[in-house]
């Protein structure tokens, strides 16, 4: 990080007045000293950094409304049932039987953020979290249309109640709700999926109790994230932002100030020669603070790298557009390392990221391999509860098991049962097993042994589960019989 630069500065227009400014690292920049809440009005931001932003979310606004209403193979593309236990990724379906696969994917996601962060910083947070996205590319757009740009925001805050205020006012909050209603159908959708949601809206509420409190309770907290809570959601809840002090070192790119450019700061008076304000020791910072008033969480980069820094580069369009009119190099603030402002480094693979790259790699091979070596169904077979072993009156001995087969795919698999370590019987009680898709059945197995096969105690036995001729599981179980050799 940078080191704090030391320099006068005049009190935050529209945020924090009475703290001292040199303290900027302990105190929060959306709170004054007695901890009350400052209210942003952060300025409409234009250039090209935002334009790119703006097409990228409504690309990732796309996916995300439209992902729970597309299906791959019949399912949805994903789907978090945490109730049922059932989860959905690409269309392929995750049982809680598959819950080592979760933890490698966890795993890596952990992992992909350690690299990811060490080496770009808060990309993610800036670019494509749905909570920067929503609220800057959405809610906060919304509020422009609305009620014009930060300073007519501040004025109409201020002004009295009249009826032109409560329109604005009331129409914003009316539209924020509805929107926070949707956001949550979306959320919700990828929890239970389309099917259920739309049965919770169209059947009678009362049948529907505990989706529609979830739903409820959605669109109020995602209410009360955009209309109220905004960039304190990314400052005080996102733990991604917190770990950034860890993850983050000399090297990680990041939105920077290039203070040995700006400093010292000072305004350009109208006409000044460049060479004459460079001989007065002047940077390229006219302090004009437009970096600062677009600023969405309130901060100063000119400060340093700083938690609330979501890295949206709203600051960089802005300072760009200054140093543009004032036929400056565009820059001042821009995507750089410390080390790149300081010595011009370029980005470097430091050890810790050849590691932390190893690590992913791995686990993304092993994560490979499980799915690779993924069985379309689960089963178990069990000697039945309290069963011995019988004597026929052929002389074979049975035992009696009970299997049952978790069936992962979204079609109806039959199940076939074969001894595959020894002759034998095995005979499926009832009907064949059929199972139906995203189901489980479960039904008893009769095996029965020639004596001359069997081992004194326990034979032990190895069965084949096939579907349609190809063999999708084998499991091992042992055959119960006498300890004796004459009692056979
Ligand atoms: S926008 Fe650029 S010139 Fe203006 S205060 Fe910020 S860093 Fe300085
Ligand atoms: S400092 Fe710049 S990049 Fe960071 S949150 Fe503020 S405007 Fe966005």
């Amino acid at each position: 990080m940078p080191p704090p630069v030391e320099h006068p500065k005049p009190a935050r227009p529209g945020t924090v007045k009475d703290v001292d400014w040199k303290d900027f690292r302990d105190h929060l920049s959306t709170a004054d000293s007695e901890g009350r809440r400052q209210w942003l009005y952060p300025r409409k931001v234009q250039g090209p950094f935002y334009r790119g932003r703006t097409w990228l979310s409504w690309l990732l606004l796309a996916i995300m409304f439209a992902g729970p209403f597309v299906r791959i193979n019949g399912n949805p593309l994903l789907l978090f049932n945490i109730v049922e236990r059932k989860f959905i990724i690409l269309g392929q379906i995750f049982w809680p039987q598959d819950m080592i696969m979760f933890a490698v994917a966890l795993l890596i996601f952990v992992t992909s953020i350690l690299v990811f962060t060490a080496a770009y910083g808060r990309l993610w947070c800036g670019w494509t979290c749905p909570q920067t996205v929503l609220m800057e590319m959405v809610f906060r757009k919304i509020e422009y249309l609305i009620e014009g740009d930060s300073h007519l925001q501040r004025a109409l805050d201020k002004a009295p109640w009249t009826a032109a205020k409560i329109r604005k006012k009331v129409g914003k909050h009316v539209i924020f709700f509805g929107l926070s209603f949707i956001v949550a159908n979306i959320l919700l959708a990828y929890i239970i999926g389309t099917e259920q949601l739309f049965q919770i809206v169209t059947d009678s509420p009362v049948k529907h109790l505990e989706g529609l409190t979830a739903m409820i309770l959605f669109t109020l907290v995602f209410y009360a994230i955009f209309a109220r809570f905004r960039e304190q959601a990314c400052t005080f809840i996102c733990p991604y932002g917190r770990l950034q002090s860890t993850l983050l070192d000399e090297n990680s790119i990041v939105v920077a100030y290039d203070y040995k450019r700006g400093e010292k700061r000072g305004p350009w008076r109208r006409g000044q020669p460049l060479e004459q304000r460079q001989a007065e020791g002047h940077g390229d910072c006219i302090a004009c603070r437009q970096c600062v008033t677009v600023c969405p969480t309130g901060i100063d980069i000119r400060d340093g790298t700083q938690m609330e820094c979501v890295q949206c580069t709203a600051c960089i369009d802005a300072c760009d557009d200054v140093m543009q009119r004032i036929g400056r190099p565009r820059g001042l603030i821009r995507y750089a390392s410390l080390n790149g402002i300081e010595r011009g480094e370029r980005l470097k693979v430091t050890p810790r990221l050849v590691g932390y790259t190893a690590i992913l790699f791995a686990l993304a091979v092993l994560l490979g391999v499980l799915i690779f070596t993924r069985s379309d169904v689960q089963t178990t077979l069990l000697r039945a509860q309290g069963a011995l072993f019988q004597q026929m009156p052929n002389g074979h001995f049975s035992n009696l098991y009970t299997i049952r087969v978790v069936n992962k795919t979204s079609r109806a698999i039959p199940i076939q049962l074969k001894l595959e370590n020894t002759k034998g019987e095995l005979q499926v009680m009832g009907q064949d097993i059929v199972v139906p898709p995203q189901k489980q059945a479960e039904t008893s197995v009769l095996i029965e042994l020639d004596p001359a096969v069997m081992k004194p105690g326990t034979t032990p036995l190895v069965v084949g589960v096939y579907s349609q001729g190809r063999r999708l599981e084998t499991l091992k179980t042992g055959f119960i019989g006498p300890r004796d050799d004459s009692a056979r």
